[in-house]
């Protein structure tokens, strides 16, 4: 079942998503070598709930905590912990919002101190990849458009696609028809109508894409060890382009004021 979103829906979950937009910046502002992952999913929890919003992973099919924080190899929906982040790493969060009855679900993916080129460079890919399905998610033009561009330009980055997890309509749940891989064929699969609402969500490994499961039950990591990106944002689709309800733009403004951190060029 698919659901069209009116209007009035659509700015509600442009509400949640730019909650989630700032939760993000709230981790912006502190993330630097030494700080923890709990730390962190304690900075956007309070945020989130003196916003009057509920952090939508939290107790999700059981998750423990507010955010998905996933390190190096980790993919995605990595537990936070007491570990403290270590210069070098990267570090992926996943904030995801309810409130006035709708979700928002958006991810970046940070570099902590001095990362290595070649991972930096993932990221920057990786965050390509979420413009260029963003670019596509226009009514006429199928799902399978989206996927393709997402997973040509990685590709042809010499990256990997991950394609056990993807990408999903959003609105009154989570997750919600379709879902919205990050590899498939051109002009394939369900033709976009305007009023349908998802999550892009690239997630780019450096070496080979098979992932494994971790014995927590939640953290996906790469098979080989090898670094993995992940960028996300909730989206409505529109005639021209698409309208994008989550940003980048808080996340991006801390992290100039973040003395810890160094912006990417
Ligand atoms: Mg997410
Ligand atoms: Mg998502």
């Amino acid at each position: 079942m698919l659901f069209y979103k009116t209007q009035e829906e659509i700015e509600y979950i442009r509400e949640s998503s730019l909650l989630v937009a700032k939760a993000l910046a709230e981790v912006a502002v502190v993330i630097r070598p030494g700080i923890t992952t709990l730390e962190l999913d304690r900075v956007a929890e309070t945020f989130i709930r003196d916003n009057k919003g509920v952090p939508a992973f939290l107790n999700y099919n059981g998750f423990p905590n507010s955010l998905c924080i996933s390190v190096n190899s980790q993919v995605v929906h990595g537990i936070p912990g007491n570990t403290p982040l270590k210069d070098g790493d990267i570090c992926s969060v996943d904030c995801g919002v309810l409130k006035n009855g709708f979700y928002g679900d958006s991810a970046y993916t940070f570099i902590v101190g001095d990362v290595d080129p070649e991972t930096v460079r993932l990221l920057k890919v990786t965050q390509e990849c979420l413009e260029k399905g963003i670019k596509m998610a226009v009514s006429g033009n199928r799902l399978g458009d989206i996927s393709y561009s997402i997973q040509e330009h990685a590709e042809n980055n010499g990256f990997s696609v991950v394609r056990e997890l993807v990408g999903h309509g959003i609105g009154r749940h989570l997750h919600e028809k379709p879902e919205v891989p990050n590899y498939g064929k051109r002009g394939s699969g369900l033709v976009l109508r305007e009023g349908l609402v998802i999550a892009i969500e690239p997630m780019i490994n450096l070496g080979g894409r098979a992932v494994v499961h971790e014995g927590d039950g939640w953290t996906v990591r790469t098979a080989d060890n090898k670094p993995s990106a992940h960028y996300e944002h909730t989206l409505a689709i529109r005639k021209d382009k698409a309208d994008v309800l989550s940003t980048f733009s808080f996340v991006e403004e801390a992290l100039k004021n973040n003395s810890q951190y160094k912006v990417i060029e």
